[in-house]
């Protein structure tokens, strides 16, 4: 793979997440050095308005708005018409990685989201939990690149850091030092990586996203069951086949049916309690560097 001569860092894709957002002022100030020698990095608010009225978006969600370039209406959304101009602005510069930064109010830690096996993220994640042994390497593969909704899709290279819990809207030390050390880690990765310098990567286990698990809902919306109390706050922990997942309000459980362990995760995120999605599942797997 060709070296990488720019880094676009995305803050404010979600306008109440603020660990990003407060570090694009740091990188702003002088106060968070993202270049090196081999790169310059660019940070930018996507969604300045959601930033400015301190919420998720204004019309729909921006970080859903890339899957496939929508169709011109007369009226786009306010969301629709961003991702329209940061596509026609950033999808084409060659040799440029998007990092997209996210807060989850999931207790997920530092989760970097890779969207691709190929070996240039097998070895990302690789060189990021040697940096960062608690951090949660999370594929979301399952669906080809272009196919993907999220905004660091839309050019050749991208990823997410997530960081939590922490309550949108809100700013805490701890979470805001956890997006710093693992920005700071992938933009070493790239340096590294631009000069041949990676040397040996271990192999890591990595969790592979699966599916949804939405809440049953009667007749009027509303929910019949909670996140399960031995699941909740549990991010990344395993549940065993038959081990439940939700409580319903009416004394049973609801159970995990499949045949193996399955690690839950954004659990609770409340970000998602408009689609009413209790949580992801996931499968844990290790990963080869090496592999071709
Ligand atoms: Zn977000």
């Amino acid at each position: 793979m060709d070296k990488l001569s720019n880094i676009l860092i995305v803050a404010g894709t979600h306008g109440n997440e603020l660990s990003g957002i407060y570090t694009h002022k740091l990188i702003e100030e002088g106060l968070f050095i993202a270049d090196r020698s081999t790169f310059s990095s660019t940070s930018v608010i996507a969604n300045p308005t959601a930033v400015r009225h301190q919420c998720r978006y204004m019309d729909n969600d921006l970080n859903r708005q890339f899957a496939t370039r929508s169709d011109a209406t007369s009226c786009p959304s306010n969301e629709a018409l961003l991702a329209r101009q940061f596509i026609d602005k950033y999808a084409s510069n060659n040799n440029q990685l998007i990092v997209d930064l996210h807060n989850t109010t999931s207790n997920m830690g530092a989760t970097l989201i890779l969207l691709s096996e190929n070996p240039f993220y097998r070895k990302m994640g690789a060189y990021v939990k040697q940096r960062m042994p608690a951090a949660n390497i999370l594929f979301e593969s399952h669906k080809p690149w272009n196919e993907l909704p999220y905004l660091c899709t839309c050019g050749e290279y991208g990823v997410m850091i997530e960081v939590g819990a922490q309550s949108h809207g809100s700013l805490q030390y701890g979470t805001l030092e956890l997006m710093k050390e693992m920005l700071t880690a992938v933009l070493d990765f790239v340096e590294k990586h631009n000069l041949n310098q990676l040397g040996e990567l271990s192999n890591y286990t990595a969790y592979y996203y699966t599916q949804e698990i939405t809440y049953p809902l009667d007749s009027s919306g509303m929910r019949q069951a909670m996140i399960h109390p031995t699941v909740c706050g549990r991010d990344f922990e395993a549940v065993k086949p038959g081990e439940p997942l939700l409580a319903t309000f009416f004394g049973y459980d609801v159970h995990w049916q499949g045949e193996q362990d399955v690690y839950p995760h954004f659990i609770n995120e409340s970000a998602y309690s408009k689609a009413n999605i209790a949580m992801a599942l996931a499968e844990k797997q290790l990963v080869s560097v090496n592999k071709p």
